[in-house]
C-alpha cells in the first residue's frame, strides 16, 4: 500500500476540522428544523419545545468551541487530532439524535408512531449531519435559510398567544444568526484551510526543489554522473571505507582524446552523445561502490578499491581503455575515441583527495605527451617536468604573435651541381630568460595546449612577408617548404591562412611547399586528404618530412598523390658506418623513383653523406655540412649570390 504522505494527512485533517466546525450546528439545525415543524403540527405546548431547543443549541455550540480550542492545542500531533476529529463526528451524531429524540418526548404525540413525527427527527438529523459532511457551504446556508423560511411562515400564521410568537421569533432571528455566522465562520476556516495548505505546498514545494537542486548540484546533467561537488564527499567514504579495511584506492584521471576535435568538426549534439556514451561505458567498466565522476568537458574520474596490485589496476586501466575505444555508430557515422590517464594510487601517492586528484593529473598530462590512448602511473620526477611544461606553455602563449618567435631558412641544394635549389623554414623561439627554446620541445607543446594553430598561422605570415621581401630585393626566389603540423591538417585551417597570406604579400602559392609528418598521414585520412587536395589545387607541393620512422604506407603515398620524401636524418647521418641504415636510404631512394617523386636527404653533415648519398642515386640534400639554418636577412644574401651565381656549396666543392 502506498504510504501516505504528510502533506496528505494534513489536507485530511484540515477536513475534518471543516466538519468539526459545522457537524455540530447542522445537527442542531436539524432538530431546530424537525422541531420546529412539530410545534406546528403540535401548537399546544410551543414554548417549552423551543425552550428545550434553544439550551440544546447553545450547549451543542459551547462544546464545539471546547473542542476546537483542544485542537489547536493539537494541531501538531496529526494522528491524535484525526482520532479527536472521528470521535466528535460520532459524539455530534448521537448527541444530535438524544437531544432530538429526549426534547420531543414530553410532547410527542399520542401515538408515537405517527410516521410524520418519526420522518422529520430523522430528516432533520440527517439533513444536518449530510450538510456538514458534504462540508458545502451552499448547502448547509441552503438548510438553514430553509428552516429560517418555515418558521418566518409559521410566524406570519400563528394567531394570539404572545409567549409563543415571543419564542418563534426569537428562535427565527437566532436561525438567522447563526446561518450569518455559519457562513462567516466557513469563510474564515476555508481561507485559514487554503492558507494553511498553501504554505503546506509551498514548503513542499520548497522541499522538492532543495533536493532537485542538491541533486542537480552534485549530478551533471548530461551523463547523469556525480560530478566535481560531489567528489569530495563521496572520496572521503571511499578513502574512509579504504582505510578501515586497509586497502589501496587507485584514482585513475581520464580524458578523451581527440574530443575536441569531434566537438568542433561534428557539432555539439555528437559530443554530448560521445560523453553520455563514455559515462555509459565507464560505469560499466566498475563495480557499484566505485566511484565514477565526471569532472568537467571530456575528464572523468574513477576511484576504485577493486584493483589492489599494479598489475590488477593496469589489468582495469585496460578494460577501461579497451571500452573507451569501441566505436559509437552516432547519426551513421562510426565516431572513435580513446582516453588518456593518469593513475594516482592511495595512499602511496596521496593521503587526501587533493594531493591524489593532483598527482593523477600530473601522470595524465604525461601520459598525453606519449600519444593517444596511454596510461601513466604518477611518479615523483612528474612534478618537475610537468612545472617546466607549464611554464613553457605560458610563456609560449605569451611569445605568439611577438619577435621572440621568428624564422630561419636552412638551405636545400642539388648534391650535383651545388645549386640552391629550395629552403625549409624553421621556428626559432628566443625567450628572454631561457634563450633559445628547441622547436622539437616548444612545437609539441603548442600541439597540445592548442596554440599550434595561430603558431602555424604565423608561420606562414613571416614565410610569405619574406618572399615579399625578397620578390622586392629582385633576388631568385627558390620554394620554401613550411613545416605543418598534423592538427592544422586536420582541421583544414591552413589552407585558407595559407590563401590569405599569400595574397596579403603578393606572393604566388606555387612558391610554398608543406612538410607533413608520416604520422599525418595516417591519421584520419579522409580530412587529411581532403586538405591536401586544396593545396595541391592551388599549386602547393606537399613532401614528407622525417620519412622511414613512421609507418606510412607505399599505398597512402601513391593516393595521396605526394610530392617528394625527405629521408629523416637519424638513416642519414649513420649511413656511412652502418649498412643497415644505408639499405634504408637506398630503399627510400628506390621508392621515390618508382613513385616518380622528387627525394632529399635530410642531416648531410658531412663531405661522405653528399659522396654516399650521390652513390646511392639521391642527389637532393639539406643538412649542417651544406648550410646551417639562418635568418631572414642573410637568407636574402644567400639568395642574392644565387642570383649571380656564386652558391657556397659550388665554390666548396670545387
Ligand atoms: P625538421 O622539419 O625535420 O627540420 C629539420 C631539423 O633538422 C631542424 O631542426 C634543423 O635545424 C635540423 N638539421 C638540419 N641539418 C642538420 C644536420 O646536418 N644535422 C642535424 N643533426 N640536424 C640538422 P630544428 O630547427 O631544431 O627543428 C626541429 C623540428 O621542429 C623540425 O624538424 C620540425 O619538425 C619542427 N619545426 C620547426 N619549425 C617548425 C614550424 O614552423 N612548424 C612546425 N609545425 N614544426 C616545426
Ligand atoms: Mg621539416
Ligand atoms: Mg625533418
Amino acid at each position: 500500500m502506498q504510504q501516505e504522505q504528510p502533506a496528505d494527512q494534513q489536507v485530511r485533517l484540515e477536513k475534518f476540522r471543516l466538519l468539526a466546525q459545522t457537524l455540530p450546528q447542522s445537527i442542531s439545525f436539524g432538530a431546530v428544523l424537525a422541531l420546529t415543524v412539530l410545534a406546528v403540527l403540535w401548537r399546544t405546548q410551543p414554548p417549552g419545545l423551543l425552550l428545550g431547543w434553544f439550551a440544546a443549541h447553545v450547549g451543542l455550540n459551547l462544546w464545539r468551541l471546547s473542542v476546537l480550542r483542544r485542537f489547536r492545542r493539537l494541531q501538531t500531533n496529526v494522528a491524535a487530532a484525526m482520532r479527536l476529529t472521528l470521535a466528535i463526528q460520532g459524539g455530534c451524531a448521537v448527541a444530535g439524535l438524544l437531544w432530538g429524540l429526549l426534547a420531543l418526548l414530553p410532547y410527542a404525540p399520542e401515538d408515537l408512531s405517527t410516521p410524520l413525527f418519526v420522518a422529520f427527527v430523522l430528516a432533520g438529523v440527517t439533513a444536518g449531519g449530510a450538510t456538514a459532511m458534504a462540508s458545502e457551504i451552499v448547502a448547509a446556508l441552503a438548510f438553514q435559510f430553509a428552516i429560517f423560511a418555515m418558521l418566518a411562515l409559521h410566524l406570519l400564521r400563528s394567531e394570539g398567544d404572545a409567549a409563543y410568537q415571543a419564542m418563534s421569533f426569537s428562535a427565527l432571528l437566532y436561525t438567522l444568526f447563526m446561518a450569518l455566522w455559519t457562513n462567516r465562520m466557513h469563510r474564515n476556516a476555508v481561507a485559514a484551510i487554503h492558507t494553511q495548505l498553501d504554505s503546506t505546498r509551498r514548503e513542499q514545494q520548497l522541499k522538492e526543489q532543495e533536493a532537485r537542486y542538491r541533486n542537480l548540484a552534485h549530478h551533471d546533467t548530461l551523463t547523469g554522473l556525480p560530478n566535481r561537488l560531489s567528489l569530495q564527499v563521496r572520496m572521503s567514504e571511499l578513502l574512509a571505507h579504504a582505510t578501515a579495511n586497509g586497502l589501496g584506492v587507485a584514482v585513475i584521471y581520464i580524458d578523451l582524446d581527440r574530443f575536441k576535435d569531434i566537438n568542433d568538426l561534428r557539432g555539439h549534439r555528437c559530443g554530448d552523445a560521445l560523453l553520455q556514451n563514455a559515462a555509459r561505458r565507464l560505469r560499466d567498466c566498475v563495480r557499484a561502490t566505485d566511484l565514477v565522476v565526471r569532472m568537467g568537458g571530456d575528464e572523468f574520474i574513477v576511484a576504485t578499491t577493486e584493483a589492489q596490485s599494479t598489475v590488477q589496476i593496469v589489468t582495469m586501466v585496460e578494460r577501461i581503455a579497451a571500452s573507451l575505444e569501441l566505436p559509437l555508430l552516432y547519426d551513421g557515422e562510426v565516431l572513435k575515441t580513446s582516453g588518456s590517464m593518469g593513475i594516482a594510487v592511495y595512499p602511496e601517492h596521496g593521503a587526501d583527495l587533493e594531493q591524489l586528484l593532483k598527482n593523477a593529473d600530473i601522470a595524465l598530462y604525461q601520459a598525453k605527451a606519449t600519444g593517444r590512448g596511454n596510461h601513466r602511473f604518477f611518479a615523483n620526477s612528474m612534478s618537475v617536468e610537468l612545472r617546466e611544461r607549464i611554464f613553457l606553455e605560458q610563456e609560449l602563449a605569451r611569445a605568439v604573435g611577438t619577435a621572440q618567435l621568428y624564422l630561419e631558412y636552412q638551405p636545400l641544394f642539388d648534391l650535383t651541381s651545388g645549386r640552391l635549389t629550395g629552403l625549409e623554414a624553421l621556428l626559432r623561439w628566443h625567450h628572454p630568460e631561457r634563450g633559445l627554446v628547441s622547436p622539437k620541445v616548444f612545437i609539441s607543446i603548442a600541439e597540445h595546449c592548442g596554440l599550434i594553430e595561430a603558431i602555424g598561422e604565423d608561420v606562414l605570415r613571416m614565410v610569405c612577408r619574406d618572399l615579399q621581401d625578397w620578390q622586392r630585393a629582385g633576388v631568385l626566389l627558390v620554394p620554401v617548404a613550411v613545416n605543418v603540423s598534423p592538427i592544422q591538417l586536420e582541421r583544414g585551417s591552413v589552407v585558407e591562412s595559407l590563401l590569405v597570406n599569400a595574397r596579403e604579400h603578393q606572393v604566388s602559392p606555387s612558391l610554398l611547399q608543406i612538410e607533413i609528418t608520416e604520422t599525418a598521414l595516417m591519421k584520419d585520412t579522409g580530412r587529411v586528404a581532403a586538405t591536401l587536395h586544396r593545396l595541391r589545387e592551388l599549386g602547393v607541393k606537399i613532401l614528407i618530412d622525417d620519412f622511414g620512422i613512421g609507418f606510412s604506407s607505399l599505398n597512402h603515398l601513391k593516393n595521396l598523390a605526394i610530392d617528394g620524401l625527405k629521408i629523416d636524418q637519424s638513416f642519414v647521418s649513420d649511413m656511412i658506418d652502418d649498412e643497415r641504415d644505408a639499405a634504408i636510404v637506398s630503399a627510400i631512394i628506390g621508392i621515390a623513383k618508382s613513385l616518380n617523386i622528387s627525394v632529399l636527404a635530410e642531416g648531410v653533415d658531412s663531405p661522405g653523406h653528399v659522396e654516399r648519398l650521390l652513390g646511392l642515386g639521391c642527389d637532393s640534400g639539406q643538412g649542417f655540412f651544406l648550410h646551417q639554418p639562418v635568418p631572414a636577412q642573410e637568407c636574402a644574401r644567400l639568395l642574392m649570390r644565387e642570383t649571380h651565381d656564386q652558391s657556397p656549396l659550388r665554390q666548396r666543392s670545387a
